[in-house]
């Protein structure tokens, strides 16, 4: 049987990496689903979702994003909060403006979101709610003095969130991928400083290699689906072994 069949899901950051590969594996598991991202033209050759340009930091393009499930579907029942920017940047680098940047997609654009499924949700009598947090929102790493922290906001509201409304039905829990081959990691190989911080990173991850973007999209599915019907405020580590260390 199809694990999410009928169900009505929004997934932001849908155009690229863990969010495509998560968008193409719900709707081989029959979902419904609307597509969130800043990139149209990408985002139209995901065949068989429902595109939605926009910016989830913005309160009335992230209001959409969810609006647009209801008015097409009748309800949500899921929504995968993965839309996010990623710098690699020491303390010293980063520029006041990068913090700004970082907070607003990665920290404010989850918290917009979230906030408009869960009254969504509240509505249809329920749902669940998968964000993608990172390792960097649960340890320490080099290089991750504005990233990290804006993962731990991810962290956090996933277990704020999962505790305040456990009893209406409605499941909060992340995935804290390790390192995950996407364009984003292609494009560090060659940054400054770039090759030194994915040696470093690599051989911090005991399965001697990176993820891959499916085995994302694989964790975020159970976490999504009735199976994981007793699971909440989890961060499940999808990480080679990262964070066992
Ligand atoms: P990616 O760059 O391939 O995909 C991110 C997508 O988000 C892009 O399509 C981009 O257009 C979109 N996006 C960016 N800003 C947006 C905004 N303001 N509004 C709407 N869409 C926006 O990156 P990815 O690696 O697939 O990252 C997805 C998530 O996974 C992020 O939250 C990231 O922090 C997290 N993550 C990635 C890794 C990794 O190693 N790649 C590791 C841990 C966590």
């Amino acid at each position: 049987a199809r694990r999410l069949a009928d169900r009505v899901c929004v997934i932001t950051g849908a155009a690229s990496g863990i969010g495509r590969a998560t968008a193409e594996r719900f709707l081989a598991e029959g979902a419904r689903v609307v597509a969130a991202d800043l990139d149209g033209e990408r985002l139209a050759t995901l065949e068989g979702a429902v595109p939605v340009i926009g910016d989830v930091s913005v309160a009335e393009d992230a209001r959409r994003m969810i609006d647009t499930a209801v008015e097409r579907f009748g309800r949500l029942d899921v929504l995968v909060a993965n839309a996010g920017v990623i710098p690699l940047l020491d303390i010293t680098e980063a520029e006041p403006a990068d913090w700004d940047t970082v907070m607003a997609v990665d920290g404010r654009g989850m918290f917009l979101t979230c906030k408009y499924a869960i009254e969504a949700m509240l509505a249809s009598g329920g749902g669940a709610i998968v964000c993608t947090s990172s390792i960097s929102g649960v340890a320490g790493q080099a290089r991750q003095a504005v990233y990290g922290p804006a993962k731990f906001v991810a962290s956090g509201l996933t277990k704020h969130l999962a505790v305040e409304w456990a009893d209406r039905g409605i499941r909060v829990n992340a995935v804290a991928p390790g390192t995950i081959e996407t364009e984003r990691v292609a494009a560090a190989r060659v940054e400054p400083g770039g090759p030194e911080y994915l040696g470093e990173v690599l051989g911090a991850h005991p399965m001697g290699r990176f993820g891959t973007p499916e085995e994302v999209a694989s964790a975020i599915l159970f976490l999504a689906s009735d199976e994981a019907s007793f699971v909440t405020g989890a961060i499940l580590p999808v990480d080679g072994g990262y964070l066992a260390r």
